[in-house]
């Protein structure tokens, strides 16, 4: 990666603190996103949908219920099939909402119930704009240049809702500097046609990121299989730098051992950087056993596999300070 990071930092996996250092604090909050960087994290996630007005708000989902008071606080504003919709609330009434860790609607209860307490604290829901504000803020008083890493979520959903959510993105990250593959930050999507737009209509000559899905969870009308073959990766290295699978993409684990995909050479083969999701130290993937019998050391075990045996670029993680140790430990026994 060439950028102005030093010498060292250039061959060091990048870790990206997914939603912020969201295993500690509510995900996408600016609580959250400053921990990661005092944690030392390289770069900071943003999800980013648009408000009723146009402006980029950080938030995972198109909905504003499953990580809000929004129920409590306009109740009349639901739409036919229960839910809450950013695109419904102007961005000074999302300001007004409070923020909570992520809950499971048919429960109410909390998905992660071992971290930050549910309606405790009070945190809110940022705009990309303040986000920024930030991130540059703290990068200016610590001298340590963190980057962003922005999600443009469901850009088909938005332009039927009217609004180019990629166009608007692109234009505030360019008001705050970010405009060049040198600049500290990336932009990730899931559907490839949003990508290539990025890249060829949009022109932006930012950092791009394919994310892959599961054809099962629908995140984008595309076939992940075909994405993920030799095949579709040349295709994506037509207009990205790189891509984002889902951690078990990149592993093949039978009864007895774990070892690396094939989709791992091809990537490096097209010359695409590999940057995975997500590792959380308290939803292990299902090979969990083949990393060790202590549970308490299977999350290091699982990073250091990645670090060291895969050699991903990156990963993003709810717990970016393990990661950083684990990455750490390792270039110092190199
Ligand atoms: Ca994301």
């Amino acid at each position: 990666m060439t950028n102005s990071a030093t010498a060292a930092d250039d061959v060091r996996p990048i870790v990206i603190a997914h939603r912020g250092a969201s295993g500690y604090l509510p995900e996408h909050t600016l609580a959250a996103k400053s921990l990661a960087h005092a944690m030392g994290a390289d770069y900071l996630e943003q999800d980013v949908v648009l408000s009723k007005d146009g402006e980029p708000i950080v938030l995972h989902d198109i909905h504003l219920d499953t990580v809000t008071d929004v129920r409590e606080q306009f109740p009349n504003r639901v739409r036919k099939d229960g839910r809450f919709y950013a695109i419904d609330f102007t961005a000074r009434e999302i300001g007004r909402l409070n923020a909570h860790e992520r809950i499971d609607l048919k429960t109410g209860r909390p998905v992660f119930p071992e971290r930050f307490p549910l309606g405790k604290g009070r945190f809110h829901v940022p705009t990309l704009r303040e986000e920024l504000e930030l991130v540059q803020g703290i990068n200016r008083g610590t001298g340590r240049e963190v980057g962003v890493y922005v999600e443009i979520k469901a850009p088909a959903w938005h332009r039927q809702e009217g609004k180019d959510s990629s166009a608007a993105v692109l234009e505030l990250l360019d008001e705050f500097g970010y405009r060049r593959r040198a600049d500290k930050c990336f932009v990730q999507c899931f559907d490839p046609r949003e990508t290539r737009r990025l890249r060829e209509e949009l022109k932006t000559d930012l950092k791009l990121i394919q994310l892959i899905g599961e054809n099962r969870r629908k995140e984008a009308a595309i076939d992940y299989d075909k994405l993920r073959t030799r095949e579709g990766l040349k295709t994506i290295a037509e207009y990205a730098d790189g891509i984002g699978p889902r951690l078990e993409h990149l592993v093949i684990a039978n009864a007895t051992a774990v070892r690396v995909d094939p989709l791992v050479g091809w990537a490096k083969e097209a010359g695409l950087a590999l940057h995975p999701y997500t590792f959380r130290a308290d939803s292990l993937p299902e090979f969990h056993a083949l990393l060790g019998d202590e549970p308490d050391k299977q999350f290091d075990a699982l990073l250091q596999l990645f670090f060291e045996k895969v050699k991903v670029e990156g990963l993003f993680t709810d717990f970016p300070d393990r990661a950083i140790a684990v990455r750490d430990a390792q270039s110092r026994a190199d």
